[in-house]
């Protein structure tokens, strides 16, 4: 799923002639609450490709980011070039990254500096979420996470470990991550029929 960055306030913003980028957004469970800190700025936004719509294929399981202008050529790559009916729709909201890097590496410095790294807060640790925040804001990451439930549901095994996961696809070349907002979940460059053969073949190889 995307994050709805409140898209109506996004879009007054960007009517009005504003830019908004999402600099750390932190999801907790205890509310549920989605904090996002953004910074406004007089001008067109930077980058366009991150205000669009999110595809999810209930077929195959499939997301994809498509801008205003592909907006009539959604096609799941499971439907070899025809209108999928399979296809849900949503937004528009912000496609691009949840975090700026540059602010997050900020963050963890100061955290470290003022002693607070190893702080405990509601069975959070501060050190442990910048640093899946970090590891996040990779700008090949797509929006939105993979749960791994789905991909082991979906490839009719039990669900792999998180971190074997992870670390078979970036060894395949993908960019992958932990999600801040979903435990047992990645995010990740790969395609889903593609996440599902790894997961297979982890099960096959007896990896896991
Ligand atoms: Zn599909």
């Amino acid at each position: 799923e995307g994050i709805g960055l409140s898209s109506g306030a996004l879009r007054e913003a960007t009517a009005l002639g504003f830019s908004v980028l999402p600099l750390f957004s932190y999801y907790s469970y205890h509310g549920p609450v989605f904090r996002v800190l953004v910074r406004v700025t007089h001008g067109k936004p930077h980058d366009t490709r991150d205000y669009g719509f999110i595809s999810y294929c209930n077929k195959c399981g499939n997301s994809e980011g498509y801008s205003w202008g592909e907006l009539g050529q959604m096609c799941c790559p499971c439907s070899n070039g025809e209108v999928s009916r399979s296809l849900v729709v949503s937004g528009p909201l912000w496609t691009g990254p949840l975090h700026d890097a540059d602010y997050i590496g900020e963050m963890i410095k100061l955290a470290g500096e003022l002693g607070w790294t190893y702080t405990e807060k509601g069975g959070v640790d501060l050190e442990k979420l910048l640093q899946k925040m970090l590891e996040e804001s990779d700008c090949r990451l797509p929006f939105g996470y993979i749960k791994l439930d789905e991909i082991a549901s979906r490839a009719k095994i039990n669900s792999p470990p998180l971190s074997t996961m992870i670390i078979t696809l970036q060894k395949e070349g993908y960019a992958t991550s932990r999600s801040h907002i979903a435990s047992n979940a990645i995010k990740t460059n790969c395609p889903m029929a593609m996440c599902i053969q790894i997961a297979k073949k982890l099960q096959q190889n007896q990896l896991i």
